[in-house]
């Protein structure tokens, strides 16, 4: 299955948009966002983005040239921010996209700086830097915040990572594994509201056994005791007005 695709990039590495958009067979959106919207407006330019620009592609890929970072500012980053903020979005007429990013050749080395050895489970790391060569957008959802954990598997990201040489031997594959990741993060937050759901109603059943069960011990309770007290009560009655017909029959 093909997946439609929104390229996210700096003009300084339109080459290799060009590259993608002539020579590879993907589903493209042939837009990016170099006309400045007329507006102030934060929130109403990123419903235009959303909406005339990512509401059909279902994964972005985002090219990491040497003007990709966070260090150059928003005034040099907002299109490519926006654009990835606009991916990530995840609501009514626009659900959220697999992000693809790949490395262009220029950035190798500062990206892939190699492996370390780990002080606390002492195994070895690979030292991935996209920190210091991307978007925040991007790095969060590489290094998601996964607790306590020493190094990051492949589960515990959403975006996906992958050099400009590899990709161009089997484009389809890393945008079916950003498409992929989409789809595995929509799962898991269905199985959250499900689980939420599944709780509530245990919650529910629980209250409900609770109620019962003490409604039932209140009425064995009233049988037991206040059933044989009344009883007496009904006998002690008996004879006195057992003893008051007498004493009036005596008069
Ligand atoms: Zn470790």
């Amino acid at each position: 299955m093909r997946h439609k695709c929104f390229i996210s990039s700096k003009t300084e590495d339109f080459n290799y948009k060009k590259y993608i958009l002539e020579n590879m067979d993907i589903d493209l959106i042939d837009k990016s966002l170099n006309d400045a919207i007329d507006s102030d407006d934060e929130e109403y330019i990123m419903q235009v983005i959303r909406r005339d620009y990512l509401s059909d592609s279902t994964v972005t890929i985002f090219l990491i040239g040497s003007k990709s970072s966070d260090a150059l500012g928003w005034e040099e980053q907002k299109y490519i921010k926006r654009e990835l903020q606009g991916s990530l979005y995840h609501g009514q007429g626009n659900t959220q996209s697999g992000i693809l990013g790949i490395v262009l050749p220029q950035m190798n080395d500062s990206v892939y700086r190699g492996s370390y050895s780990c002080i606390r489970c002492g195994g070895s790391h690979n030292h991935v830097n996209v920190r210091d060569t991307t978007i925040s957008e991007f790095s969060y959802n590489y290094y998601i915040p996964n607790g306590d954990k020493c190094a990051w598997s492949e589960d515990d990201r959403f975006c996906v990572l992958v050099t400009w040489e590899e990709f161009v031997k089997a484009p389809e594959d890393y945008i079916h594994r950003a498409f992929n990741k989409r789809e595995h993060l929509l799962l898991k937050k269905q199985k959250f509201i499900l689980d939420i759901t599944i709780n509530k109603l245990k919650l529910w059943l629980f209250q409900k056994f609770y109620l019962m069960l003490q409604f039932l011990s209140q009425k064995a309770f009233q049988k037991l005791f206040l059933g044989n007290f009344s009883n007496q009560l009904k006998e002690e009655t008996k004879v006195q007005s057992y003893l008051i017909v007498q004493k009036e029959m005596r008069t």
